[in-house]
């Protein structure tokens, strides 16, 4: 918690006298301003120079004739006030020896009346602890001296205080805590009285060393530290505010020439002005803001008060200074370096801390209440028990197991449970994608190198190579079924052209039925005789339903009307409805299989190219062995060293060559074979689809002369221009996929003319007279 930013307090108190330099010092009427007028010569300088030498400190506060309530109420109040709030602060006095400073800070020890800021303070922080009940406070006492830069422990002689030696005790520096000294006792005070005990315990000690050292109490620099803690009684939450309350009397400075100080006193006057010059350079150092570093380690006094100078503490600074024309030297010393300590910086903050044990205690409680809170959630909503700790192996592998199923479309939904299972469940949809990613992977590798490596032979050509040394030319597609076949001749394709028109024309005019479907027929077998089974079917189109209106789209009813529909118009419309699924798959296993026939052909090409080196360079080869006998060499080796060089070039060639031809073969045959298990696939599917028409068409349309349909079809007219039926088409089907193209066309042509013609009415009066007619059968989807 930050306070407001501002400067450290200085006030002035002049110590009373009844010679008060009037004429040196003014004190206006503002309460907070000093002028001193300084001449050393008046009689020289002209009455209008005069005011040339004056200088004018405006502090916080001058307390000239002030009472001591009126400096405690005035300097520190505030100050001790905040110290219970939390904030560190610090009441220092300096000044000439002699000021006024202890009198200042501790008063009177005999008069009550008399009693200073420190004796005030102490009494003002056990009446606020009495009346702040909401807190629970805890006050310790400390008091330190330094004497020649020595550390020492002014109520060591209590009861329970270690008793080190002063080179024992050191400044330390905590991140916690700040500064502390470590060997300095601290005592734990619960009222006014043992506070002031301790107070007057240190002071009576302070004398006694002062009179065993020879020297003035005066001489040394006193820290008396109060200790807070404050802890809230209605919120048990783990935090707490310290602070630190100093409260500083500091030994007197001297000018070492005007005192004639020596021996001992003059050791004493160095050391005092050292570490005075040192507090002054530190709060200089801490005046100006754009100095990163406080030369606090060079005195332990600057060390011991590093943390209670500046920074977050409320810091008030009383300098004492003589009233009389005599140490006007000294005060103009004193009020300048009060000037410059009006210019620290501070920016008090409230020291709040956790307790660690207690904020653990408190997380504890937050979990368990949390826990409670889940349980009775879960109870109410009917969730089963979750965990909230780690998932086990057991439950690891449940969740596992549900992925896989439901990637596999076996389960249908993964209910969430917790936000553990949540994660578990992602980090396996992770897995199941990466090792799907591999996969792809390894799947696309293996097809890029079966092109990029040109690995094409026939098996046929290799056993040939294998037996003869010599290979064979290589054919795509199944065994039997040459390159040249697989191209499909233009005759056929010109003359499906034309019966496609043909139909089509046919359709356009109306012509009967019955005709149309002889002639197809005859076009079927005509087109089988030219073209090989299975590269017709690979090249044959899908169906083309896309046009067909929805309206026209067959569903589960089949279309009604008084005599059967043509089959193939049936078959058209049992692809689009019940046998919709089973032509979709049919249709994709066609598409692979056209793709890996594609990659065959592809592949079968490249490796005839091969086949052709090796023949060209075997045919080099014997012709040279002929020219060479015909010459009367009979050695090979023996023979002109040039034509020798030429041979040997050629045969690693050929080796090399017949080598990528075995090699070849291998991946061919595991393209042939992907290709032959596809076609198998695509006839299985064909004759599956084929066979459920049938079922589903015999069910749809039970007409009694159904029977003798194809082969009245078959052996009708050959002119006529009919669609085919479906055991035409599934004829075609097998032959020339250019005839089936002609096919589709035509038929959505005429689905779409039937789609104009039929009216749902007179769909309606169809229906009613087939069903007075025959005995309405189940439909049984065949798929
Ligand atoms: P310092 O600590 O600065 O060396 P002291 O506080 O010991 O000086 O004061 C020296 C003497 O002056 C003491 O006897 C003290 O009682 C007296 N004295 C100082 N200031 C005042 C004051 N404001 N009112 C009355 N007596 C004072
Ligand atoms: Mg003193």
């Amino acid at each position: 918690m930050k306070g407001e930013s501002r400067e450290v307090g200085v006030f002035v108190r002049i110590r009373p006298t009844a010679n008060f330099a009037q004429d040196f010092i003014e004190c206006l009427p503002d309460g907070q301003t000093v002028n001193i007028y300084r001449r050393r010569d008046p009689k020289n300088l002209p009455e209008s120079k005069r005011n040339q030498l004056s200088w004018s400190f405006r502090l916080d506060g001058v307390l000239h004739n002030a009472s001591q309530e009126e400096a405690y109420t005035r300097v520190c109040q505030r100050v001790v006030l905040a110290a219970l709030d939390g904030f560190n602060g610090t009441v220092m006095c300096f000044g000439q020896t002699g000021a006024g400073k202890t009198y200042t800070m501790t008063g009177s020890t005999e008069s009550y009346k008399q009693r200073g800021i420190i004796p005030r303070a102490l009494q003002e922080v056990f009446q606020e602890v009495e009346k702040r009940t909401e807190h629970i406070f805890s006050v310790h006492l400390s008091y330190l001296e330094i004497y020649n830069e020595t550390l020492m422990d002014l109520l060591s002689s209590l009861q329970g205080s270690q008793h080190l030696s002063p080179q024992g005790m050191v400044v330390m520096e905590d991140a916690g805590s700040g500064v502390f000294v470590r060997g300095l006792s601290l005592h734990p005070v619960h009222s006014e009285e043992e506070a002031l005990y301790l107070l007057f315990e240190g002071e009576m000690n302070r004398i006694i060393r002062a009179n065993a050292l020879n020297k003035t109490s005066s001489r040394s620099h006193c820290i008396l530290t109060v200790h807070i803690e404050s802890r809230s009684r209605t919120l048990s939450d783990a935090k707490y505010v310290t602070s630190k309350l100093n409260l500083v009397d500091l030994a007197g400075s001297e000018r070492l020439r005007k005192t004639g100080s020596e021996g001992q006193t003059l050791k004493e006057a160095m050391f005092i002005n050292k570490s005075l010059s040192f507090l002054e350079q530190a709060i200089m150092a801490l005046a100006d803001r754009r100095r990163d570093h406080i030369p606090f380690r060079r005195s332990k006094l600057t060390h011991a008060l590093k943390d209670s100078l500046g920074g977050n503490c409320n810091a008030v600074f009383v300098a004492n200074i003589y009233g009389e024309a005599a140490q006007m030297e000294e005060t103009l010393s004193t009020l300048r370096f009060a000037s410059r300590m009006k210019c620290v910086p501070i920016e008090p903050a409230v020291n709040q801390r956790m307790d660690p044990a207690a904020q653990i205690k408190k997380l504890q409680k937050e979990v368990q209440r949390l826990e409670d809170e889940l349980f009775i959630y879960n109870t109410v909503v009917k969730r089963p028990s979750s965990t909230y700790e780690q998932l086990s192996e057991a439950q690891l592998a449940e969740i596992q197991s549900q992925v896989q199923r439901y990637l596999e479309g076996n389960l249908e939904e993964i209910r969430i449970i917790s936000v553990k299972q949540i994660q578990a469940v992602f980090a396996q949809f992770k897995l199941a994608l990466q090792e799907q990613e591999l996969k792809v992977k390894a799947q696309l590798c293996q097809t890029s190198n079966l092109v990029n490596k040109d690995q094409i032979v026939n098996a046929a050509g290799v056993k040939e190579w294998y037996t003869t040394g010599r290979p064979q030319d290589v054919e795509a597609g199944s065994p039997g079924v040459s390159q040249k076949q697989t191209e499909r001749p233009n005759a056929t394709k010109a003359k499906t052209k034309k019966s496609k028109d043909k139909q089509s024309k046919t359709q356009r005019e109306g012509t009967p039925v019955s005709n149309k479907r002889s002639e197809s027929a005859c076009k079927s077998k005509l087109n089988t005789a030219q073209t090989p089974e299975k590269e017709k079917e690979s090249q044959e189109p899908d169906a083309d339903y896309q046009d067909a209106p929805e309206s026209q789209l067959p569903g589960n009813e089949p279309f009604r009307s008084e005599s059967p529909p043509p089959k193939a118009e049936a078959f058209e419309d049992f692809k689009v409805g019940k046998g919709s699924k089973l032509n979709l798959i049919f249709k994709e296993n066609k598409a692979v299989m056209l793709e890996r026939h594609g990659l065959l052909r592809q592949l079968t090409e490249e490796v005839n190219a091969v086949k052709r080196q090796i023949d060209c360079t075997t045919a080099t080869l014997l012709q040279r062995e002929e020219t060479r006998v015909g010459q009367g060499h009979h050695m090979v080796m023996d023979g002109d060293p040039v034509l020798q060089e030429s041979n040997a070039s050629l045969l690693l060639q050929l080796r090399e060559l017949k080598a990528q031809y075995r090699q070849r073969y291998e991946a061919l045959r595991d393209i042939k074979a992907e290709v032959n298990y596809c076609q198998h696939l695509v006839d299985q599917c064909r004759t599956r689809l084929l066979s459920e028409f049938e079922t589903w068409y015999k069910q749809s349309f039970p007409l009694p002369e159904e029977e003798p349909d194809i082969t009245m079809y078959k052996n009708s007219a050959q002119e006529d221009d009919s669609p085919q039926s479906v055991e035409e088409l599934q004829f075609e089907l097998l032959t020339d996929s250019s005839s089936s193209e002609s096919f589709y066309n035509a038929r959505n042509r005429t689905l779409k003319q039937r789609t104009s013609r039929v009216t749902p009415s007179t769909t309606e009066q169809k229906e009613h007279t087939r069903m007075g007619r025959t005995k309405k059968t189940p439909f049984n989807s065949p798929c």
